[in-house]
């Protein structure tokens, strides 16, 4: 089958990697395999797969060299490993352009939703584009770029221009967990500062409540504690 998700995976623990791709064909997905950097960066090149799926630690480089080289030119999903858990480690990944990443140990349940969602978020961008006159559909909600409206269930969601604009940037960004810094860089730009963290989440509780969105029954909009936010399909 030629029509198969290719994935590369990057870890140099056997174990683990040999864990990832048992659970990965068994997933119908195709499982290119490698435990350095240097090597990554010749698969990838050769290889060119649809995602990647990359253990920070690894035995010659760290994994975020492997990140920097994919980010020049390519927007090939990148899903992160870690073991560490220092944020700071998780956020520098996601600002270099990591789509994801999953804590160790992670359950196969946790690693392949992560997977789904970022080749998701490829798709989205490649076959519909950011068309300024395009509309976003998500479940129950629907985003009217044009008109700058948003509706849940048919119904228009009133929104103030800056919760719009948060809802609308996470929206182009759907599977990809975005850090609080780069959310508030594209809303507030120059504007930003030390309060814009407070800003952020005063809009955010806004918007949840508008859509209907309570922590006993999170959807559309995901909070990762000490991270950002991704949008995406019910987990
Ligand atoms: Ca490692």
């Amino acid at each position: 089958m030629n029509n198969k998700y290719k994935i590369l995976v990057i870890e140099d623990e056997s174990n683990i990697r040999s864990l990832i791709s048992t659970m990965l064909e068994a997933n119908g997905y195709q499982v290119i395999q490698c435990e350095t950097c240097d090597s990554a960066i010749l698969l990838f090149e050769s290889y060119l797969p649809d995602l990647a799926i990359l253990d920070l630690g690894l035995p010659d480089a760290d994994g975020l060299k492997f990140l920097r080289y994919v980010r020049k030119d390519s927007l090939t999903p990148v899903v992160v490993l870690s073991a560490r858990t220092d944020e700071s480690d998780k956020i520098s990944a996601l600002d270099l352009g990591a789509n994801d990443y999953v804590t160790k140990p992670f359950s196969s349940g946790e690693l392949l939703a992560r997977i789904r969602a970022a080749l998701r978020n490829t798709r989205h961008c490649n076959d519909e584009g950011r068309l300024p006159g395009g509309k976003f559909v998500l479940g129950e909600m629907t985003i009217d770029y044009d008109a700058r409206r948003t509706f849940l269930g048919g119904e228009e969601v009133k929104l103030t221009q800056t919760e719009y604009n948060i809802l609308a940037f996470l929206s182009e960004h759907c599977g990809k967990l975005m850090t609080y810094s780069a959310v508030i860089k594209e809303i507030w730009g120059e504007r930003a500062d030390d309060s814009s963290i407070k800003k952020l989440q005063v809009n955010m509780a806004n918007i949840r409540r508008k859509f209907g969105i309570t922590p006993a029954e999170p959807k559309y909009i995901y909070n990762e504690l000490g991270v950002g936010y991704r949008m995406d399909h019910s987990v």
